[in-house]
């Protein structure tokens, strides 16, 4: 069976509660019936549970843009798994380039944050990309590599079963700057080969690999059809509906 193609908007510091539910009930009217393409948002952590009431019925589910490892206690300012499972999130984005770049994430820090996601039945969109610097100095290859080895470390084959890793090159987020879909292939082919290596076929060839950077209508067609990349996870454009929704809807175009 292929693999399901799967859309997720991460609206970052984006939309108050007020916005946020405007943009869901736009969703929900652009998105009616889709049902070959899984659809995943992730608001802002106040506006996680107005956006989990609005969707209840709806098929789109609902991502965390982090969480924190611990349980509870006295960690200021953090959101636990369990939180985050009281109020149906599906998914938990972790690892992202922004996190690693201004709040110092670590493959280390990620890895302990999968963890804790799988152990209270959360998904992970776990992200890894290089930066500019990296392509440039022909190392793009071993970042990826040292991302997915770290990330990954101590989780078995079926921690990673339901897991999407994003591949998010850190020069195309946010830039306008997309990596052309032959680079994002080249990219996706050497995840999902690195996968095989590190668990099997069975789990390389079932996991999704979204590409993420500057994604628009315009240009999820031409990435879509490679054949690994199985979707998207998109910034800027997913902060409208009706651009969002061109894009969950690429195989009409
Ligand atoms: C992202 O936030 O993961 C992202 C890819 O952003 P943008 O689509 O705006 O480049």
């Amino acid at each position: 069976m292929g693999r399901l193609p799967f859309i997720a908007g991460n609206w970052k510091m984006n939309k108050t509660v007020e916005e946020a539910i405007d943009l869901v009930k736009g969703l929900k009217v652009h998105l009616k019936g889709i049902e070959d393409v899984e659809v995943a948002i992730a608001p802002p952590f106040t506006a996680l549970y107005p956006v989990a009431q609005e969707l209840k019925g709806s098929s789109i589910h609902l991502a965390s843009q982090n969480l924190f490892w611990e349980g509870k206690g006295a960690f200021t300012g953090e959101i636990s798994p369990a939180m985050l499972k009281e109020i149906n999130c599906r998914y938990a984005i972790i690892g992202h380039s922004e996190r690693r770049q201004y709040f110092g994430e670590t493959d280390e820090t990620a890895n302990r944050r999968i963890k804790a996601a799988f152990n209270h039945g959360l998904k992970v969109i776990f992200c890894i990309g290089e930066t500019l610097q990296e392509r440039e100095g022909g190392i793009a290859f071993s970042v990826i590599e040292r991302q997915l080895e770290g990330g990954l470390k101590e989780l078995g084959e079926k921690a990673v079963e339901e897991m999407v890793v994003a591949y998010e090159p850190v020069w195309a987020i946010g830039t306008g700057k997309t990596a052309t879909p032959e680079q994002a292939e080249e990219v996706h082919q050497f995840i999902r080969q690195k996968l095989e290596r590190l668990y099997s076929k069975r789990i390389s060839e079932g996991i999704r690999i979204q590409y993420g950077g500057s994604v628009t209508p315009e240009n999820i067609k031409g990435l879509m059809v490679q054949a690994n990349i199985d979707g998207a996870l998109v910034g800027g454009a997913s902060l409208n509906a009706e651009s969002f929704s061109r894009i969950v809807r690429f195989k009409e175009m």
